[in-house]
């Protein structure tokens, strides 16, 4: 029923309203989400004298980061590795083991510790510099006044001079599947399943889904990729994705490129994935018992009370900025991480997380987009920052390209490790590094040096000419920056 607002529910209202925030707790700085990007700031803002508290709704802190996303993935992605070396590489480097079994309940349990340890790691971090943490959902009811809905049972008012709104995103859902974490399930079921499916089907070859889908390959399941573009690996130098394609279903993942998902049945304890060709239109049911799909993910804000501060999201959800100090359209709250544009990745969730916090103190802050890095954890890893080829094509910019090949570095060969190359990109004029991108062991690693570089300005002779360790992996890195601008000395 709709209620009247009369003048006396109005200044009933209102009265409500005052007596409520008049006893509120005051902070400079109120960070609401508790993820990479809202609890780095928080610690931040801590570190720079302000009184800070941040709202996470989750029983535990570091967000979809810590406890559903980089964390648990990478745990799983690791010990997968390992069991599927013991297996599958031990023999050939002369050590026999026998049978190996794979534990999935340890292996969970061990995701989980790592989980565990991290999070509790970030409450004793809050307690250090004094954060205070108010465990519950987080709502704008003005552009200084939050209201806490307690996880513990009531409501709590708090006054900010300051807000960062740093929710963070979900999975994206996708019409005509029904997601029960089960049988239909998102990366967060996948961190979870109890049994190793026979068939899996993932939807959406991007970062998320080829991590996850190595992992459950590497654990035994036959599995199917589903990608609608040509080419997996969402947007990475067309070279390395094919290489990266190569490399994964010589493991055994299957690819369907160039496929539509159009929508699923359930029959008989399976699924049943109808899809098309986008191009040649041939229809298709393919099966499987668990369905993963990662086809993105979206900003969160449910509860937030935007409305409640006249901030409108942008048509796919994203808080927008009003400039580059990360403000909304009320200036005194800011926007961080996966809940605005840009990448969805953590530590662009970090950066920004500072760069906003320190606008706030000084009134000066910086991330360079230009220099962040994307990285696949599967084995090879991928990992590539700055422009591809494609894109230097697109925008008309001369370039010129250093490629070296792990077959031809020592360290890669010692270990039996050598797939994949580093391939440089640098402006043909400066000799400038534009862009780098390995696929390889350690590439995760080793990109950290192209981002060093690129920050600096650095040219492919600046990291030629510097001293690398031998026989390290990042020779190859030193190598590729030789043979851009000159040639290189191994192959
Ligand atoms: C499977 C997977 C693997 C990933 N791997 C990587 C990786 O290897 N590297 C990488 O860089 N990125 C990775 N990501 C992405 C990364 O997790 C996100 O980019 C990052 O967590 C974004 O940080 P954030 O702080 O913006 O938001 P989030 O981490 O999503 O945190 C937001 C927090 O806000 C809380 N919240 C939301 N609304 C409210 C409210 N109103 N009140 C109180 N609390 C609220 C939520 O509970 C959540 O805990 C991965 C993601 C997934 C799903």
């Amino acid at each position: 029923m709709l209620r009247t607002f009369t003048p006396k529910t109005r200044s009933s209202t209102v009265l409500q309203f005052a007596r409520a925030y008049s006893s509120a707790k005051e902070f400079d700085t109120v960070v609401i989400g508790g993820g990479p990007g809202g609890y780095v700031a928080a610690i931040k803002a801590a570190q720079l004298g302000q009184k800070v508290a941040c709202i996470e709704k989750r029983e535990t802190l570091g967000g979809t980061c810590l406890n559903v996303g980089c964390i648990p993935s990478k745990a799983m992605l690791n010990n997968s590795h390992l069991y599927h070396e013991a297996k599958h590489g031990f023999a050939k480097r002369g050590i026999d083991i026998g049978e190996v079994k794979l534990n999935l309940a340890q292996l969970l349990a061990d995701k989980d510790k790592a989980v565990t340890g991290l999070t509790r790691g970030i409450e004793m971090l809050f307690k250090k510099n004094k954060v205070e943490w108010f465990k519950g959902l987080g709502t704008l009811k003005s552009a200084n006044d939050i209201e806490v809905t307690l996880n513990a049972g009531g409501k709590e008012s708090i006054k900010a001079k300051n807000i960062i709104i740093a929710t963070g995103s979900e999975p994206s859902p996708f019409p005509g599947f029904e997601i029960d974490e089960k049988q239909i399930i998102t990366s967060t079921g996948a961190l979870a399943l109890e049994k190793v499916p026979e068939k899996m089907i993932v939807i959406g070859g991007g970062v998320i889904g080829l991590e996850l889908g190595s992992v459950w390959s590497r654990l035994g399941s036959e599995v199917t990729v589903v990608e609608f573009l040509p080419a997996i690996g969402a947007g990475m130098d067309a070279e390395l994705a094919k290489a990266f394609q190569r490399s994964l279903s010589k493991q055994g993942i299957k690819f369907k490129t160039s496929t539509k998902v159009v929508d699923s049945e359930k029959k008989d304890g399976k699924v049943l994935v109808n899809v098309e060709g986008v191009k040649s239109g041939k229809k298709e049911a393919l099966e499987a018992d668990v369905v993963l799909l990662s086809v993105g993910r979206r900003p969160f804000t449910e509860g937030l009370g935007l409305e409640n501060v006249g901030i409108k999201p942008d048509n796919r959800g994203r808080v927008e900025m009003a400039d580059n100090q990360f403000r909304t359209s009320v200036p005194n709250i800011r926007v961080i991480g996966d809940a605005t544009v840009g990448p969805m990745l953590a530590h662009k969730a970090e950066e920004e997380g500072i760069a906003a916090v320190e606008h706030i103190t000084n009134g000066h802050g910086h991330v360079n987009y230009n220099v962040i890095p994307s990285v696949i954890y599967t084995h090879p890893e991928v990992a590539w920052v700055g422009k591809n080829e494609q894109q230097l094509k697109e925008e008309g910019v001369k370039y010129k390209v250093g490629s070296f090949p792990f077959a031809a570095n020592s360290r890669a060969k010692t270990i039996d490790d050598a797939e994949g190359l580093v391939k440089i990109i640098t402006d043909a004029e400066t000799d400038r590094i534009l862009g780098a991108h390995i696929i390889g062991p350690n590439a995760g690693e080793m990109i950290a040096e192209a981002c060093l570089a690129m920050e600096y300005g650095g040219s492919a002779e600046d990291v030629a000419r510097t001293c690398h360790a031998h026989p390290t992996m990042s020779e190859a890195f030193k190598e590729a920056c030789m043979a851009a601008y000159s040639k290189p000395i191994h192959f």
